[in-house]
């Protein structure tokens, strides 16, 4: 299983256990569903804090590298 970080904790973790982050719109940011196109991030999954932690920080500008708003977050995760 591949490992990825989570840009909340920092902290390193199989993608099973991890939610990812992506844009699906350029509005709407997507968590969870591993569908997801394009460039990702990713927190640690159910964990609200890295979540908030990732949203409020400039860490998803930087790791998407441009300058990131939206006003949707999209919650995709079905195995739950
Ligand atoms: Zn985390």
């Amino acid at each position: 299983m591949p490992v990825r970080t989570c840009i909340g904790c920092k902290k390193r973790y199989g993608v099973g256990n991890l939610d990812r982050i992506s844009f699906a719109e350029p509005d709407v940011l997507t968590v969870g569903g591993a569908k997801g196109t394009g460039k990702g991030a990713w927190v640690c999954a159910g964990n609200e804090a890295c979540l908030e932690k990732a949203l409020r920080s400039e860490i998803l500008s930087k790791r998407f590298g441009k300058k990131i708003s939206f006003s949707v977050v999209r919650h995709m995760r079905e195995n739950c």
